[in-house]
């Protein structure tokens, strides 16, 4: 056969259909729906306080991340009206070009002060965050190296560098050590994240900062869940470890403590400039907008002079660890007020979501890839706003729907 039959041939078999095929096939999610088990997107109407309103009913909330329950506290609305009043809703621009005002500037320096670093850059969310500092760092004959389950913004970020990506077993500092004896003569990138976002376990710092130093690798901190909620004033998993001078960047969001949607990267005075001239997801798209900067640099103000509120937040996490475990659920490695409470298969997880929001409580529902298979998830979070009553109704829901699945004796 002449080589343009073969090539006419291979184009008959592989003749495009239509790229939307994939979406009339997928009915993973319809199924749930139809099964009214579907825990996604639900529709609250009312503020991330620890009560919300879902269908005009009032629920329990231990699904946000509205840890410090700053995103209703008088002074952080206010300060977003009044930035709204000076500075209109919208910045209609980058960073880089008509994007940048005065509050941008204040937050980055009130930022880097915060977090003790020389400089900080602040993002419109802190997924960009991810994507731009890591793309911008690691070059095309680097290795950034990775915990298996850190977040799908850091993922993402290594997917858009041009170097080498490696990851380590969760939290497994030999594994680490593996990959960066292997990779020793090449630059690096270590990124975890302080709070793992789905267990509420805390990254090995100590030892990731001996190995680093060892091998002569850089070590960036995703804090998302970490600020405000640990270290002796509220800093993070640096401060948290003592090791604050031994980490090189530090990436928190607002979308958690900080009340607000933005993220930022704080670091040496050169690393943040340069980031700034490189990352894509800061240069071609929009700066937070007004409100959402005015209301960070209240958030901060008021971590600072309200230490009483991570105190609360800790001693809810207290409680519910106590009042779950009691009640013998699993409630795997967590040390934060991230308590997730291993269900096992999702089918089970789903039920139990649905179980939970039919009490009036709103609990999240993890399943794989975010967490291994076989090891699905309720997910609860806590504020420092949850009243002992509030939390007391929760245990005796888990109670209830824990014993009817049958996940507690
Ligand atoms: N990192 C971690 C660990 C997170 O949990 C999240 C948010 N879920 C992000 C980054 C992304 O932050 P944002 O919501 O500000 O985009």
């Amino acid at each position: 056969m002449d080589s343009r039959l073969v090539q006419d041939s291979q184009m008959a078999v592989k003749k495009s259909t239509d790229i939307f095929d994939k979406c009339f096939r997928f009915d993973k999610a319809k199924t749930l729906i139809s099964h009214g088990l579907y825990p996604y997107f639900r529709v609250i109407e009312s503020a991330q306080d620890p009560e919300i309103i879902m269908n005009g009913r009032k629920m329990i909330m231990v699904g946000s991340n509205n840890y410090l329950g700053l995103t209703s506290h008088p002074k952080v609305k206010e300060a977003a009206i009044e930035a709204i009043k000076k500075y209109g809703t919208g910045c209609a621009g980058s960073r880089f070009l008509n994007g940048t005002l005065d509050i941008h500037v204040k937050l980055e320096e009130k930022l880097a002060s915060f977090i003790r670093k020389e400089s900080a850059l602040i993002f419109s969310t802190g997924f960009q965050v991810n994507l731009g500092v890591i793309s911008a760092l690691v070059g095309k004959d680097d290795v950034v190296i990775i915990d298996k389950m850190d977040h799908a913004s850091i993922i993402d970020g290594c997917r858009l560098s041009f170097g080498e990506v490696k990851k380590f077993k969760h939290n497994d500092m030999s594994d680490l050590e593996r990959l960066l004896t292997e990779y020793e003569d090449k630059d690096k990138l270590i990124v975890v994240d302080g709070v793992f976002s789905m267990e509420g376990d805390i990254a090995n710092l100590p030892e990731i900062v001996a190995l680093a130093k060892k091998y002569g690798a850089r070590i960036m901190v995703d804090d998302a869940h970490g600020i405000g909620v640990l270290g002796k004033t509220g800093r993070g998993t640096a401060e948290h470890f003592g090791l604050e001078d031994e980490v090189d960047l530090i990436m928190g969001t607002y979308s958690k403590s900080l009340a607000s949607i933005g993220g930022f990267i704080s670091g040496s005075a050169d690393t943040i400039h340069y980031i700034k001239h490189l990352a894509r997801s800061l240069i071609f798209s929009a700066s937070p907008p007004p409100a959402s900067v005015a209301s960070v640099s209240a958030a901060l103000e008021i971590i600072e002079n309200e230490p009483e509120r991570r105190e609360m937040l800790w001693k809810n996490t207290r409680k519910m660890f106590k009042g779950l475990k009691d009640l013998g659920f699993e409630v795997g490695p967590s040390q934060t007020p991230i308590i997730p409470i291993v269900v096992g298969e999702d089918e089970k997880a789903f039920i139990m979501a649905m179980m939970l929001q039919e009490e009036g409580v709103f609990a999240n529902v993890v399943v794989s890839p975010a967490v291994p298979n076989g090891r699905a998830l309720i997910r609860t979070s806590y504020m420092a706003t949850h009243t002992d009553e509030h939390l007391d109704i929760v245990l005796k829901a888990f109670e209830k729907v824990g014993r009817k699945i049958g996940i507690i004796g």
